[in-house]
């Protein structure tokens, strides 16, 4: 179970918690989901039948007029809630102004102020330059194809859990589930993939520091003195908080070793912000929590509210690829650009104290479950991005059954009252990669 967060708008929350009308799905949504098993890729992971309508804060209707609390928010992107009033105005004051003219070939005043606003927030020391994508996996090719392109080096270093995309360049750095992966290989040569210092299931008893100091030191001593020359990598890929890996923070100590080792071998330090950034930790990037600067970070998701972008922020020297190197017809669209820049105000005004004191609540109230409750084997995770996992005992860890799990969910339902008003969360469901719940 994980936690991920939203604004709550407080009069919309009261009156709209969960309303459970029909039968689960409901008519309409039985008839569209036929309709989607003939005409959408199978290879989407929808494993529970929600056809949504509309969404409000942190609530979303159903084509039948189910309302439901949103526990994904829409997979970790609706950072200030469904809708917020702000970011919906900017969209359609941008939208009847001006929707597209492709930053790629001409210029407009709203992508500086946004390069300019993320300047300020960066989490390492300035100058910075920009580049403007349309997604996640392509905020990341950008940032694998110029550390290439600057350090004219071609390996890569990525982590066992790590998610960074499902684009041949992002898919290679992936290291997730297999079926990601399955029959799309040969993926792009040169990346590595090395332990990450997940303590709880993989560190053998060791403290979350000592497994991350172990972790560090397999680059340095195995992997560097066997197979991988360090002066042949131009980059490693780090998620400060893996986040379909299991919402696993990095221990900043093992954050800081890689900083040192990228410092003594020209190596670009690449965080991978898209799922742990834009505030939901309650710190504009969570890397800055362990206070290490990265050379290059990747941002989507959050950003923008749920207008698709991606943006690849790097030092500016690094960024020293020519004219035709990269770009994309779409990328920093200017209607997503004003949805950024709205979101910016409201994380900034509410969403950045809301996430750590509302996290730091939660963290320290699901940590009593530790002790009881026999199947909650440990809480983590920084500010609203927080994580139960639940395992069968706490001897073996060995994860808990799909039935026990529902049976959770249904407790969970019959006891909601203890969710405050306004409702200024979601739990987003990522154990069984089901997205949502109800709660009625
Ligand atoms: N990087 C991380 C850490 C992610 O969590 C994700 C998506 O979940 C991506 C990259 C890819 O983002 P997108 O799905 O927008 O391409």
């Amino acid at each position: 179970m994980v936690v991920t967060e939203t604004l709550a708008r407080p009069s919309e929350a009261k009156s709209g918690l969960p309303k459970i009308k029909t039968a689960l799905p409901g008519p309409n949504a039985k008839r569209i989901i036929a309709d989607d098993e003939r005409l959408i890729s199978p290879s989407y992971t929808r494993s529970y039948p929600l056809v949504v309508k509309r969404g409000r804060g942190a609530i979303i209707e159903d084509v039948d007029g189910n309302q439901f609390l949103d526990f994904s928010a829409g997979i970790a992107v609706t950072s200030t809630g469904h809708c917020h009033p702000e970011v919906v105005a900017a969209i359609q004051r941008q939208a009847g102004e001006l929707i597209h003219m492709s930053g790629t070939d001409f210029f407009y005043e709203s992508m500086i102020e946004l390069a300019s606003r993320l300047s300020k927030v960066a989490p390492m020391a300035g100058p910075h330059k920009f580049y403007f994508g349309n997604s996640g996996t392509e905020s990341v090719e950008c940032a694998l194809k110029l550390a290439r392109y600057h350090t004219k080096r071609q390996g890569v270093l990525a982590f066992y859990g790590a998610f960074h995309g499902r684009t041949m360049g992002s898919l290679s750095l992936t290291a997730s589930k297999p079926q990601q992966r399955r029959r799309f290989a040969p993926l792009v040569p040169g990346v590595t993939h090395v332990p990450f210092p997940y303590a709880y299931r993989f560190g053998e008893g060791k403290t979350e520091r000592d497994y991350g100091l172990q972790c560090a030191k397999f680059i340095e001593e195995r992997l560097f003195k066997t197979t991988v020359p360090p002066e042949e990598l131009a980059a490693i890929f780090v998620e400060p908080i893996q986040g379909e890996g299991g919402y696993v923070p990095a221990p900043p100590e093992f954050l800081r070793e890689l900083r040192r080792i990228a410092d003594e071998n020209g190596i670009l330090l690449v965080a991978d912000e898209v799922q742990s950034g834009a505030g939901r930790t309650g710190k504009w990037w969570a890397i800055e929590h362990a206070g290490v600067e990265p050379d290059i970070v990747c941002i989507a998701k959050g950003i923008a509210s749920g207008m698709p972008l991606g943006i690849t922020m790097t030092r500016a020297s690094i960024m020293d690829w020519v004219p035709g190197s990269h770009a994309s017809t779409f990328g920093g669209n200017p209607v997503a650009i004003a949805a950024a820049l709205a979101s910016m105000d409201v994380i900034e005004r509410e969403g950045l104290v809301n996430a750590a004191q509302l996290g730091d609540k939660l963290k320290k109230r699901m940590s009593t479950w530790i002790t009881k409750h026999p199947m909650v084997g440990d809480v983590r995770g920084k500010g609203l991005m927080l994580a139960v996992e639940m395992v069968k005992d706490k001897q073996s860890k060995t994860p808990i059954s799909k039935e026990a799990l529902e049976q959770v969910f249904r407790e969970a339902r019959t006891h909601s009252a203890w969710l405050p008003e306004p409702v200024p969360v979601e739990l987003l469901r990522k154990a069984t990669n089901e997205a949502y719940h109800k709660i009625s």
